[in-house]
């Protein structure tokens, strides 16, 4: 066996965001913003190039061949109610919508026109139910201003104004919804969340809503009315403040954040705000971790576990020897694991702990794992400082990775061992890093009987014994604060039981990843750098959170890896902060008319922040607009939430087996028919030229296109047996995926680098008005914080086969799950070396892929280095890349297998189902019988009543 070897070009963290964070992190070291922000686009990038058709008639106008015509970004674009009766509007599907820059030209016109800065884009909250720009997609290119809520980076809404009352909701049929992405790093130029040093923060005594803009000082600042609850509360001591009488603002409004910003960080030092250990809630006694080590400050320290299956499969495949040189990188190289303490745990058929006692390696077998209760591991035996745990994995790496025993162990205790870290360190809390390759065969929770299983029956009844068990001990996990991940490196032909396993994942929340047939030689370093970023995402542990809603809003449910325990109150267990994880929260509008008079919601995460120790209170607050008018909902409604909350539910649907991934696929078009029919049926003037158009609102243009991809991905296609197991985990996965990552995976972007413009690769200019950076910079004198410009995209080319016709294209398509290189058949061999390169062992990989870029049999240097940025962009992404594939013109298996799927636009057998016209043929047509359907039971009724004589 050749040893795989990872050597330092794993994947390295982006510090620059929580190191903005505390440069910045201060109070008193911001004003607000007055009046700069330059919140819609400017002049010239409505959308230009729409097409109008007729879908009644049989010629269709081939977008396909129609490249010309592009639509320019829908960022900014005027508000569409001008438009909306005109007809068939499409998105011309030719370019990745959100992929590229905000107001980036397309189009043959001008094809090598120079590219423009990034744009802003800020809310820019409206009261009284005026309208907002619209939200770039989340895939976009923009700088994020928060204006008072919170910007798009950490929370979507499905529309931005909200519907005033239950009626108004149901008429769009838009689910109404937020997707909270509470941790997310910001873009390059956005401002650092603010920080507010207090004892307590302020907060409405009545309902507890955190301080936020639309809290009304009143009564000389002795009082304000909260705008949650609507209870006029005394200003608490620590936060009383005279009113300005020129302004009516409190005096200390410029240097207080939380009162102006829809996102604030409170360091909290009142002791109510500490975690609370579950010992402390059973028995009332104070938590044991300060007893843990008491010559050291234990408080604010991170507890990190790395989870290691050593049996035939992770050993031969090079998992395992993947997973510890990977934390060995990170162990030797990140300085924020100085505040952690690491305990390393591996299993086969046994447990075993590795501790450190008199200057040697002591390990802590538990040998009979069926026996529970086990016998106990001390919790202090097993947790290491970063050096000891550095030479422990080393050590392992020798024993299992240099000196290969000739024979290895097959079983798996996977549960057991779970089960054993969740009570040595339940004291603790923390974050559990698993790699995984086999189905549970033994000890707790194990899907494999001794018993041979007779019948299908059986089979199902032991799955739910385990599905059971898994589900339990994600939910302890969760109440100790420890979050689990999972790497599975699926054996090729041996899936791995995600069905029951991932929900211990899922309840603990943690994060899936799944490579499916691992071998180290084609998905080594992807599993190398899923590592090392789950291990950088850390933000902060010990963490619950906590939504509110003002008046007539209801939380309906919760979708995304997280637990609450009790299901009608709202506080929930995240255990470990994240900056890859979201959260999606729908709700529900009360019946009155009016119900709703005032929108808020908030998300509030309590958390130990990881490089600081510090005790934490992230606060995000939406303040959206109110209307009643079902056509304000589509103005502003988002694509991106929208997909987002829909492909949650479903999931949530298909992993709980309430639905087959077929019927979640039918429940998708239904619910795109629903909404434009809605949309039709209240919004639309029916006039005789627009009867037999499909019309679609502005702001939901790209929803078919979007939907029809989700139906085509990995996530909801048809899948072979095989797949299945797959196709399962990735649904898991997605449950907590923020609104980028499903949008590259339903819909590819493909970039075409034979003919790469010259500024592609390269960072975008910078901005002349820079807004964000001057924030911090007018209180620091001026000097905006240090930051580079991201590298700008190629063009997007549609997802559509004709894209394979040339002989000199050379595509890179990626999605959120893979990476794919397609060599056309007349290919210049300068540019192949200008894209690939050779490894020490042999292998060809992506430029960027790997970090020891060698310069040797590189034929344009420059181009070379702008290819290896675009890569490098590519990959980071997305944490869940599983594959990364090079596929030749000829190869038909692999054409049809890693390259057709990403065509999404077009119908490819293998991918089945329908093109993007049929489908909106399909889609209108389903329509046009609902609005039938109406009339006539509309008639029949009305018939009914003058027969009883009404
Ligand atoms: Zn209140």
């Amino acid at each position: 066996m050749q040893r795989p070897h990872v050597a330092s070009h794993l994947y390295q963290p982006s510090q620059s965001a929580t190191a903005g964070a505390q440069q910045l992190g201060h109070a008193n070291m911001y004003v607000r913003p007055a009046g700069v922000l330059r919140a819609s686009a400017p002049e010239g990038s409505r959308p230009a190039a729409t097409q109008e058709f007729d879908a009644r008639a049989n010629e269709l106008p081939s977008a396909a061949t129609d490249s010309g015509r592009r639509l320019k970004q829908l960022v900014g674009s005027a508000d569409g109610s001008e438009s909306s009766g005109q007809g068939f509007r499409i998105q011309e599907p030719a370019a990745h919508p959100g992929g590229d820059q905000a107001t980036a030209e397309f189009g043959s016109e001008t094809p090598e026109s120079e590219v423009e800065p990034r744009q802003f884009y800020s809310r820019n909250r409206q009261k009284g139910g005026r309208l907002i720009d619209r939200a770039p997609l989340s895939t976009a290119d923009f700088i994020g201003v928060d204006d008072g809520s919170a910007s798009v980076r950490f929370a979507r809404s499905s529309v931005f104004s909200w519907p005033s009352n239950r009626l108004t909701l149901q008429k769009t049929r838009i689910p109404l919804g937020i997707v909270f992405s509470p941790f997310a790093d910001g873009a390059p130029g956005e401002a650092a969340v603010p920080n507010v040093q207090c004892n307590e923060p302020l907060r409405c005594s009545a309902c507890g809503a955190y301080a936020n803009a639309n809290f009304r000082f009143h009564s000389a600042g002795y009082a304000f009315d909260c705008n949650f609850c609507g209870t006029s509360v005394r200003t608490p001591d620590e936060h009383q403040c005279v009113l300005n009488p020129a302004t009516g603002q409190r005096a200390d409004f410029d240097v207080r954040p939380e009162l102006w910003c829809g996102t604030v960080d409170y360091v909290v030092s009142d002791p109510s705000y500490a975690a609370v250990r579950d010992e402390e809630r059973d028995s009332g006694r104070p938590a044991t971790r300060d007893a843990l080590e008491s010559d050291e400050k234990t408080n604010g320290v991170c507890h990190l576990v790395f989870v290691l299956e050593v049996t035939t499969r992770t050993v031969s495949s090079g998992a395992l020897a993947v997973a510890l040189s990977a934390t060995r990188h990170a162990l030797s190289t990140w300085s924020y694991l100085d505040r952690c303490r690491i305990a390393i745990v591996s299993f086969d058929a046994s447990v075993c702990f590795y501790g450190f006692e008199n200057s040697r390696i002591t390990e802590y077998i538990v040998p009979d794992v069926d026996d529970d209760p086990f016998p106990a591991v001390q919790t202090q035996q097993c947790f290491l400082s970063r050096d000891i745990a550095y030479d422990v994995i080393s050590s392992i790496f020798d024993r299992w990775c240099v000196d290969t025993p000739s024979v290895l162990p097959i079983k798996s205790c996977l549960g057991s061992a779970l089960a054993l870290v969740q009570r040595t360190v339940k004291s603790v809390g923390g974050k559990i890093f698993c790699l995984v390759s086999s189905t549970p065969s033994c000890g707790l929770g194990s899907s494999v009987s001794s018993i041979p299983v007779t019948s299908q029956s059986s089979a199902d009844a032991l799955s739910v014994e385990s599905s059971a068990f898994f589900e339990r001990l994600g939910e302890t996990l969760a109440l100790q604060y420890m979050a689990v991940d999972f790497f599975v490196a699926a054996e090729h032909g041996r899936p791995f039981d995600c069905a029951s396993t991932a929900l211990c994942v899922e309840r603990s929340g943690g994060k899936v990843f799944y490579f499916p047939s691992f071998q180290f030689q084609e998905s080594g370093d992807l599993l190398g750098r899923a590592w090392l970023r789950s291990l950088s995402a850390i933000r902060g542990f010990d963490a619950v959170l906590r939504v509110r809603t003002s008046r007539g809003i209801k939380v309906s449910h919760v979708y995304g890896h997280c637990y609450f325990p009790v299901s009608s109150e709202l506080e929930g267990y995240m255990p470990v902060a994240d900056a890859d994880m979201a959260l999606d929260v729908t709700f529900s509008v009360a019946d009155r008319k009016d119900a709703v008079k005032e929108a808020a919601i908030q998300l509030a995460v309590l958390y130990t922040d990881i490089q600081t120790g510090q005790r934490r209170v992230r606060v995000h607050t939406i303040l959206p607009s109110v209307t009643a008018l079902p056509n304000d909902l589509f103005k502003t409604a988002d694509v991106d939430a929208i997909l987002s909350i829909s492909a949650k539910q479903l999931a949530a649907a298909v992993v709980r087996k309430s639905l087959s991934v077929a019927q979640a696929r039918r429940s998708l078009i239904d619910r795109v028919v629903d909404i434009l029919h809605g949309y039709r049926k209240h919004c639309v003037q029916d006039s005789k030229s627009s009867a037999g158009q499909l019309i679609l609102p502005d702001s939901l243009k790209v929803l078919p296109l979007f939907v029809l991809g989700l139906m085509k991905s990995s996530a909801f296609r048809e899948a072979t047996n095989v797949d299945a197991a797959g196709q399962l985990a990735i649904l898991h996965a997605l449950a907590s995926f923020q609104p980028a990552f499903l949008l590259e995976m339903a819909h590819p972007r493909i970039f075409l680098l034979d003919e790469l413009p010259d500024w592609a690769g390269l960072p975008y200019p910078p901005n002349p008005y820079p807004v964000v950076g001057s924030l911090a910079a007018q209180n620091a004198g001026g000097v905006s914080a240090p930051f580079e410009e991201p590298v700008a995209w190629p063009r997007s080319q549609k997802c559509s086969s004709q894209l394979l016709t040339d002989e000199n294209a050379l595509l890179v398509m990626f999605t959120a799950l893979d990476f794919t290189v397609y060599i056309g058949g007349n290919v210049s061999a300068e540019l192949l070396q200008d894209c690939f390169v050779t490894t020490q062992d042999g292998r060809v990989l992506p430029r960027g892929m790997y970090d020891g870029m060698s310069e040797s049999g590189v034929h344009d240097a420059a181009r070379a280095q702008r290819i290896t940025s675009i890569f490098e962009r590519l990959f980071a992404l997305s944490p869940y890349i599983r594959r990364c594939v090079v596929v030749q013109k000829g190869e038909r298996a692999k054409v049809a297998q890693f390259v057709h799927p990403n065509l999404i636009e077009d119908r490819i057998t293998s991918t089945g189902t329908w093109s993007y016209m049929e489908f909106l043929q399909c889609i209108h047509r389903r329509i046009l019988q609902k609005i039938e359907e109406e009339r006539v039971s509309f008639e029949f009724n009305s018939h009914d009543m003058l027969n009883y004589g009404f």
